[in-house]
């Protein structure tokens, strides 16, 4: 009989880590950067809130109507089934204040958004009462202290408002804009520099002769990093030298907070990056007991983090979105929680697995007419097949212990909106 090896089809070799641990192994290295810089809040979408917001001012900064109509004393409202007749002593836009007392038996005319005038404490709708010259007559239907704004009733003067570590939302920019805070305090965008490694790898400006094939990864994690709050350092492709990958990562590791290179981290002939880093940071290879994408490695450069994402471009996604994001996140420090849904799903088909790893087929989940969430896989599973990534709208988590899935059980799947 032939002697073999392990490799990455067989799932059940003693030196592979649980999914769960090597990301828990991942954060736990994990630190937050401290800087931080002053930006003005058109331009603070998607960033990290450095320092938590406590509000200067109460918001609405006066009491005022809600409605358009007319303001009174509720000592003036009718008791039931009656009507009350109010002379209507003067008017108020918003924008104005009006300093006068009202009398009694009198309302002051109202716009939406004006300060309430002194000692008033209701609002009649202008539809809900009939007007007639200098009088409007009401009936019992209304409340007192009813369409009155109370200052501070949205946010009271000294609260926290916004807490540190939040991302900012369309909603947020408009918070701080109502407390009258043209600038804010964020954490300084991440440094992330990324390489393709590999002698076949071509950039999309030549040629790929026979053999060779056009960079994708590059691509998808140019993309995937698109945000307010990274600094993209593009080291492009690294071809399979020792000496050529040791130079690149050095001089990122000068600037970057993360480095991510990928391919190159199996054991394969041309894997340098493993012999490479070895020499030059505390670098971990880990066999992760994940399906696709079980090779990488992790570690540090100088004062960089370093990932060694596997060459395979579905492999490259998976890593990157299960491994890198949650890092990136807690490195800016963001408080924010759920990267991206877990949702409960029924599956269209049966899923062949073995325990003893956790494994990610892309999936299309659809909710039926009746409320029901169901996925199927998307086409072809190979770790290099992109397309089906391409099509798929999740990954479906099949945990690490569990085995084939019947048609028909439920599963737990993530989607992509939220993760991209
Ligand atoms: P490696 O881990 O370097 O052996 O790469 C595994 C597989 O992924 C090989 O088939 C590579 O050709 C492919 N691959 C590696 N890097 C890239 C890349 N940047 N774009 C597309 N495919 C890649
Ligand atoms: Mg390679």
């Amino acid at each position: 009989m032939i002697k073999t090896q392990a490799n990455c089809s067989d799932g059940n070799e003693s030196d592979l880590i649980h999914f769960e641990l090597a990301k828990k192994m991942i954060l736990d290295h994990i630190s937050a950067i401290q800087d931080q810089q002053q930006i003005p809040i058109e331009k603070a979408k998607g960033r990290c809130l450095a320092k938590a917001i406590i509000s200067p001012i109460n918001v609405p900064a006066h009491t005022n109507s809600a409605v358009d109509g007319y303001a009174l004393h509720s000592s003036d409202l009718p008791i039931e089934n009656e009507t009350s007749t109010l002379t209507v002593q003067a008017t108020v836009l918003a924008g104005q204040f009006l300093s006068t007392e009202c009398l009694p038996k009198h309302c002051i005319r109202i716009m939406t958004g004006a300060p309430m005038p002194n000692s008033l404490d209701t609002v009649i709708m202008q539809e809900h009462c009939q007007r007639e010259a200098e009088t409007i007559h009401i009936d019992a239907r209304h409340k007192a202290g009813q369409n009155v704004r109370i200052a501070g009733e949205d946010i009271s003067q000294g609260a926290t408002i916004l807490a540190a570590g939040k991302k900012l939302t369309p909603p947020d920019i408009g918070l701080l804009a109502s407390l009258g805070l043209p600038e804010i305090k964020v954490k300084r965008k991440l440094r992330i520099a990324i390489a393709s490694t590999g002698d076949e790898i071509y950039s999309l400006a030549q040629t790929p002769p026979l053999g060779g094939l056009y960079d994708s990864n590059r691509y998808s994690l140019l993309a995937a990093l698109d945000r307010p709050d990274i600094e993209i350092i593009n080291l492009g492709i690294i071809r399979d030298q020792e000496n050529d990958l040791l130079n690149s990562f050095n001089s990122a590791a000068n600037y970057a907070d993360i480095i991510i290179s990928t391919g190159g981290v199996s054991v394969g002939e041309a894997d340098f990056t493993k012999a490479a880093l070895q020499s030059s940071g505390e670098i971990n290879f880990w066999k992760v007991a994940i399906k696709p994408g079980r090779p990488i490695a992790f570690g540090k450069i100088k004062q960089s983090t370093f990932f060694g994402l596997p060459g395979n471009p579905v492999a490259v996604l998976l890593t990157f979105y299960q491994f890198v994001l949650p890092a990136i996140d807690k490195m800016l420090g963001i408080i924010d929680q759920p990267i991206a849904p877990i949702i409960k799903a029924r599956s269209l088909e049966a899923l062949r697995k073995k325990p003893g790893r956790t494994e990610f087929p892309r999936g299309i989940v659809r909710l039926t007419k009746n409320g029901e969430w169901q996925v199927k896989t998307a086409g072809k599973q190979g770790s290099g097949i992109l397309s089906s990534m391409s099509m798929a709208n999740a990954f479906i988590i099949l945990e690490h212990d569990r085995s084939t899935v019947k048609k028909g059980e439920w599963v737990d799947v993530q989607l992509f909106s939220g993760l991209f």
